[in-house]
């Protein structure tokens, strides 16, 4: 048996991944049906080469993340604390998808933070910080910046977090992803993009170490989570304004629907709970 080492996937493309150990970058294989490694994971390997090895067994996770569920290879990043939703000023940016990666974070259990990039075009900034304040009155922290001329408001956000920054194409997320890691990285990033793409189809994910204890997992296009694997029941807790009136619906086994005496309803009937957001429930449960 070969020397087992201690690592975690700081690179994921199909079936490869590309492990950090103590000793450097090791590049690994599963061997038999080890599905679902991420990004992120910490794992076992045995080393078959000097830079080779195999993937004997994964750590528990703190959390996984799936992407959009139309794709088959499925898991896209574990162990993440926080989600960035990078949305612009323009242009316009889908509500529904911003919801949709709120409530995959909330499903999760991890930190949310929004941000609203190309905050150097003024006009458009203050009709998208109109629709932004629905989410920041549900107290998600609310960052503006513009990635053309200073990434620095997202910092403090990023100190001792393993964040994933998620949006739809055309907001920024590569601009604030380049200006963030050090010229250095990016441009090793770029060599091992372009040796990659003879080797392996597609790198699903990438980890970058921003300092000790601060990483940013970037997957290119990743536009939004699968929510597949998460019930209806954690689906309503995951609407955060919600919470308090769950458990108070006349019938137990209420969906929020159209049940009579429904806490819910009735407290977006009374303006407590945002028809868009109740809207959003409803497109994602039906
Ligand atoms: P991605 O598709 O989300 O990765 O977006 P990109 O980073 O490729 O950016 C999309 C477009 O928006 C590009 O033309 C960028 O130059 C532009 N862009 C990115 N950040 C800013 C910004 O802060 N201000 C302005 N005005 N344009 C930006
Ligand atoms: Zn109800």
């Amino acid at each position: 048996m070969g020397m087992l080492q201690h690592g975690q996937v700081v690179a994921a493309f199909g079936r490869h991944f590309d492990v950090e150990t103590a000793e450097g970058i090791v590049s690994c294989v599963t061997r038999g049906k080890k599905g679902g490694i991420a990004c992120g994971d910490r794992l076992q390997i045995e080393m078959t080469g000097t830079s080779q090895g195999v993937i004997k067994s994964i750590d528990p996770r703190s959390s996984l993340l799936f992407r959009s569920d139309e794709f088959k290879e499925k898991t896209i990043a574990a162990n993440v604390t926080q989600i960035i939703v990078v949305v612009a000023a323009e242009p316009a940016f889908y509500e529904d998808l911003v919801s949709r990666c709120l409530i995959a974070a909330e499903a999760a259990s991890l930190k949310i933070v929004i941000v609203l990039n190309k905050c150097d075009l003024e006009q458009a900034t203050q009709a998208a910080l109109k629709k932004l304040k629905l989410y920041c009155d549900l107290g998600y922290p609310l960052v503006t910046l513009s990635a053309r001329q200073d990434i620095s408001p997202l910092r403090p956000y990023l100190q001792g977090e393993t964040s994933v920054l998620v949006g739809q194409s055309g907001m920024g997320k590569s601009s604030i992803i380049n200006a963030l890691l050090p010229a250095a990285q990016a441009h090793t990033r770029e060599i091992s993009q372009a040796l990659n793409s003879g080797k392996h189809t597609t790198t699903h994910a990438r980890l970058y170490h921003l300092d000790d204890d601060s990483h940013i997992i970037d997957s290119p296009g990743l536009q939004e989570f699968g929510l597949s694997h998460v019930n209806e029941m954690d689906i309503a807790h995951a609407f955060v304004e919600f919470r308090p009136y769950l458990g108070h619906c006349r019938f137990s086994n209420c969906r929020h629907l159209v049940e009579p005496g429904c806490a819910v309803l009735e407290a977006t009937m009374a303006g407590e709970i945002d028809r868009r957001r109740l809207g959003t429930f409803h497109k994602l449960v039906r």
